[in-house]
């Protein structure tokens, strides 16, 4: 009975000052110096970036976008690289890509309208992250490919994969029925009826670990943007927070979800074929461990050979918009940063070599 009194009259304590506790501990020694300015950014309100609606057809958004001192990120990259020939080598993705980006300078934290309808009723461009469109690019979807997207739901990264205009065909799955019906709502809302049909966009809700077990599917490229701490909310919002008392089990259990769901994405590639594990949080342990530890699974368990890929020309070309953390050991990782406010976003590509 004292105990049953002693809990109910324990303090609450916020599930968002447990994250920063949590956060202040682990990432103070991760990052060193550069911690207290990521802490900033982190607690500060984030940057979007509008990811332009290639199907609809409002002509003028584009103008209108630079009348407001708005450019599009991924084009800007693209005459830098122009401009420097060393920049040129088969990991500088961008250039064939047709995704575009915009976002206001940097140190401007002015905000993005929400987007209006065309007259076909589909909306001209989707608020994000825009370092969340980064993996998508660093990916390189070419045409003709096949693309999985293991943990898809609400979409943004599946939209952004969608807007390269190469997708033959894409599987996007989500194990959360609510999380897929609202990636189904969006794509309704960006895409035209054509593209829709399931020969072209196929949505599913299941367990992603499950698909070591659909060996008749083999993709040229995967995306696996997994559970994770979401740092940035998890240190504003007590609503569905990870760090509340009562989910740290789950918490403590991430780490190994992520490397089984990049376990079965590796295996839903065909050989020669690319995956890109992201998450949208600092930890060393939700990133580059689990790669590394998914890539010796994968050579002793299972007999799969796959070869981190070299991002740093990627991260290079991008390097006037994003803060990139200094080369951490495996991956690449957006920081955020008051004059930049976008990520954190950890990004890793893989290639399947057998
Ligand atoms: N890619 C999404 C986007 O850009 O909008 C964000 C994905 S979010 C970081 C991670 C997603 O993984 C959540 O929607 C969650 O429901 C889903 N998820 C969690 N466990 C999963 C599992 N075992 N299999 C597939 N999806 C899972």
């Amino acid at each position: 009975r004292v105990k049953t009194k002693w809990a109910g009259s324990r303090p609450k304590v916020p599930a968002t000052d447990l994250a920063l506790q949590h956060f202040d501990a682990t990432y103070g020694l991760q990052l060193g110096d550069l911690w207290p300015s990521v802490r900033i950014g982190m607690l500060s309100e984030k940057k979007y970036g509008a990811l332009l609606n290639n199907f609809a057809s409002d002509s003028d958004i584009v103008s209108s976008f630079h009348s407001q001192g708005c450019r599009d990120f991924i084009s800007a990259a693209r005459s830098t690289e122009s401009q420097d020939p060393e920049l040129h080598d088969h990991t500088a993705a961008p250039l064939s890509s047709n995704i575009q980006c915009f976002v206001f300078p940097r140190g401007d934290v002015s905000r993005f309208k929400p987007a209006r309808p065309d007259s076909n009723g589909l909306l001209s461009y989707y608020l994000l992250d825009a370092a969340s469109v980064l993996p998508a690019l660093a990916l390189d979807v070419q045409p003709g490919h096949s693309v999985l997207d293991l943990c898809a739901g609400p979409g943004g990264k599946t939209l952004a994969l969608l807007q390269a205009q190469a997708v033959r065909f894409l599987w996007a799955n989500d194990l959360s029925g609510s999380r897929t019906a609202r990636l189904r709502r969006t794509l309704q809302s960006y895409l035209p009826r054509e593209l829709l049909t399931e020969d072209r966009v196929y949505i599913t809700s299941s367990d992603g670990r499950q698909w070591r077990n659909k060996d008749e599917h083999k993709f040229d490229k995967v995306l696996v943007d997994v559970p994770c701490t979401t740092d940035r909310h998890s240190l504003t919002e007590e609503d569905n927070n990870i760090f509340k008392r009562s989910r740290t089990k789950e918490r403590q259990r991430l780490p190994l979800l992520q490397m089984e769901l990049l376990l079965a994405g590796i295996q839903a590639t065909r050989p020669g074929g690319d995956v890109l594990y992201s998450t949208c949080s600092l930890s060393q342990l939700q990133n580059q461990c689990v790669v590394e530890q998914a890539v010796s699974v994968a050579q002793k368990e299972m007999d799969i050979t796959v070869k981190v890929q070299n991002l740093s020309s990627f991260v290079q070309l991008f390097s006037h918009t994003f803060h990139f953390a200094p080369q951490p050991a495996v991956g690449e990782l957006v920081l955020p940063h008051l004059c930049a406010n976008f990520g954190p976003i950890y990004m890793c590509k893989l290639q399947r070599i057998s």
